[in-house]
């Protein structure tokens, strides 16, 4: 009778406890509530595969010279990127025209020398405190053994282009008087092929306190379609969405289920995946600080960190559909009512 009582008590605690779960991410859900879509679709339209392509081609040439940490190429690239900021008008968070954060080559124990994160900023119109980080990384390998450029363009030359069009998009709904609620970060981020050096040095020293950095949304390379999608490029692997902020997890969804639908892939998102992408790029170290993170990503395929990663193999069709993508995350978590909320803090699922 007893062993009876006792399983009784446990399969009504399991009827019970399953359904109330499954009731609060229902709730979640439902509280996304989308905002702004005639706007957003019109400045995500300004983000166009040809412009991509045009920036890619520069970014990416033989005169960047593989943008290897601290070496001329890859100073380059930073100037490259400032100068198209400046040229767009779109502001430094420092003020003035230094676009910079400056690393020096003793936080990388002096094996390279000094480096920098470039970063555009565009305040918030109503909660400027309240920052969003959009970030890719701007340096890649250099020049290889056999004297070769590593071109990078997928790795990461199509997550910067990205960010540029982006950084257009969002300053042209500005200028048109529909700028951004909450600040968003441009955060073009160096030394990432040397162990993710970059952020870790901007986590360390951020422009903005990392309590007020609401997301870190990290693309690195969207350009191209790996050998597992052969027969479908319409997919992007998404990884840690889900993993401090099932929020953010669903708006990504309901995003781009309302006007994208891209197969979003999360094979790489399983806990204990061998290849351990969480951890193998740039968002990680902001989820070390408990802010929720996407990782956008393309998948290897064989040109990955070889000179042969070159401009001319990327589809940029589907680069301009993922960047819009990104760009509509953005706008949404950007414009919505409420401030992004990480799970521990989340009334609907405590
Ligand atoms: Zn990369």
């Amino acid at each position: 009778m007893k062993t009876f009582c006792i399983l009784s008590l446990i399969i009504l605690v399991g009827t019970c406890a399953k359904p109330k779960y499954t009731t609060k991410i229902q709730n979640l859900k439902d509280s996304i509530t989308l905002v702004d879509s005639t706007l957003l679709k019109k400045y995500a339209q300004t983000i166009t595969a040809k412009e991509l392509k045009t920036h890619l081609y520069k970014f990416s040439s033989n005169e960047f010279m593989g943008r290897r940490v601290g070496e001329p190429g890859q100073k380059l690239a930073s100037t490259f990127l400032e100068s198209y900021y400046i040229d767009e008008n779109i502001e430094s968070p420092f003020g003035g025209d230094n676009y910079y954060q400056t690393i020096p080559s003793s936080f990388f124990g002096g094996k390279y020398k000094n480096s920098e994160n470039v970063m555009a900023y565009i305040e918030g119109s109503e909660n400027p405190e309240d920052v969003i980080i959009i970030s890719a990384h701007l340096d890649h390998l250099g020049i290889s053994k056999e004297g070769l450029v590593n071109n990078g363009a997928d790795d990461d030359g199509s997550g910067t282009v990205a960010l540029m069009e982006m950084a257009q998009a969002f300053n042209q709904a500005k200028i048109d008087g529909f700028g951004p609620k909450r600040s968003i970060l441009f955060l073009h981020l160096t030394a990432e092929e040397i162990g993710k050096q970059g952020s870790a040095f901007y986590t360390k020293y951020p422009v903005f306190p990392l309590e007020n950095t609401i997301t870190n949304l990290n693309i690195d390379m969207i350009g191209r379609v790996d050998a597992i999608h052969k027969y479908n490029k319409n997919y992007l692997y998404l990884i840690g969405s889900d993993r401090l902020s099932k929020e953010l997890h669903y708006i990504s969804e309901k995003i781009n289920d309302t006007y994208f639908n891209i197969d979003l892939d999360y094979r790489f998102n399983a806990e204990g995946d061998n290849h351990d992408y969480y951890s193998r790029s740039d968002h990680y170290n902001f989820a070390l600080h408990n802010i929720p993170v996407i990782f956008y990503f393309n998948g290897e395929h064989k040109d990955y960190h070889r000179v042969t990663d070159t401009p001319d193999k990327i589809d940029y069709d589907l680069l301009e559909k993922r960047t819009q993508l990104i760009f509509a995350t953005t706008w949404q978590i950007a414009n919505q009512e409420n401030r992004l909320v990480i799970d521990i803090n989340n009334e609907l699922l405590n």
